[in-house]
């Protein structure tokens, strides 16, 4: 039957940033559809390991520190040690720095780099020799954004970190469509999370953002939470390379 193509009872799916926000939101959506998740964070994920043990679901999680670099030699170790197996992968954890791009850094330039751009290669890189390829099979969900599309502003970093997840996302398609692995993306909106709380407290910019959603509302976690599930199910085993927005409308203006 058609809903059972979005179960996910059985597989093993790595979260990252899922301490909080969207990560939380899909790692609460991956249990209902019956996942097994990992939830990887540099802090505690207890609130999250709560929701998901309160709908007697399972939950893991492994603390990294995401810009060190043995990050991704960690989250291998430890996904054998606690499931033996990884089906699903979500790119999530992100940073956004606002500054004026005349101010920005090499320091911080390298860091949202590294961590929205760099990480997600060479963590999907890692997952799909480890457990995907063996498997012939598997998804990964990188999270992109508004502005893999747009430039933004005083974002330049975010900016071109988020337009390259866009590009990534095409060329792993690419070349691992064929092994059984779907590589997709969700792009965000604006929502209401840790990483727009700047930008909500400048009454200005919040209001003419606000003004643009045809929806009328800054977007919640739980906004992403089917878009995830059926990214990362049996469902979508022929959509490879794209980006779905979950914007409210943002981009259709
Ligand atoms: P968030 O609440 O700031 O979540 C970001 C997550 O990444 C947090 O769990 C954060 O952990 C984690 N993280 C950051 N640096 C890390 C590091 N060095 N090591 C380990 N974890 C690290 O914001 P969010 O909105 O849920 O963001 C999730 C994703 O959605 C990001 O990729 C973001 O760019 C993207 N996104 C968000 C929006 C939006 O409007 N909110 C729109 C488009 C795209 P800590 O809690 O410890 O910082």
């Amino acid at each position: 039957m058609i809903l059972d193509l979005f179960r996910l009872d059985g597989k093993v799916a790595i979260v990252t940033g899922a301490n909080t926000g969207l990560g939380q939101g899909i790692s609460l959506a991956l249990a209902q559809a019956g996942a097994s998740v990992i939830g990887v964070a540099r802090r505690s994920c207890q609130e999250t390991a709560e929701k998901i043990q309160a709908d007697k679901g399972s939950f893991h999680e492994v603390i990294v520190d995401l810009s060190r670099p043995e990050a991704v030699d960690t989250i291998v170790d430890r996904t054998k040690a606690l499931a033996g197996r990884a089906d699903i992968l979500v790119n999530n954890a992100g940073m956004i720095l606002r500054e004026d791009a005349i101010d920005v850094s090499q320091e911080n330039w390298d860091k949202v780099i590294y961590l929205n751009q760099r990480l997600v290669f060479f963590l999907s890189q890692a997952i799909a020799r480890e457990f995907f390829f063996p498997a012939g099979s598997g998804k990964i969900i990188n999270i992109a954004s508004m502005l893999s599309f747009q430039g933004g502003i005083r974002v330049p970093a975010y900016a071109a970190s988020k337009s390259a997840v866009v590009g990534l996302t095409k060329a792993l398609a690419n070349e691992w469509a064929s092994r059984g692995i779907q590589v997709n993306a969700i792009a965000p909106g604006y929502m209401a999370t840790n990483n727009t709380t700047q930008l909500r407290n400048d009454q200005e910019r919040s209001a003419s953002i606000l003004e643009r959603i045809p929806a009328g509302r800054w977007g919640t976690p739980e906004d992403i939470m089917g878009t995830a599930v059926y990214l990362a199910s049996k469902a979508s085993d022929y959509v490879n390379g794209f980006t779905i927005a979950v914007d409210g409308g943002w981009l259709a203006r």
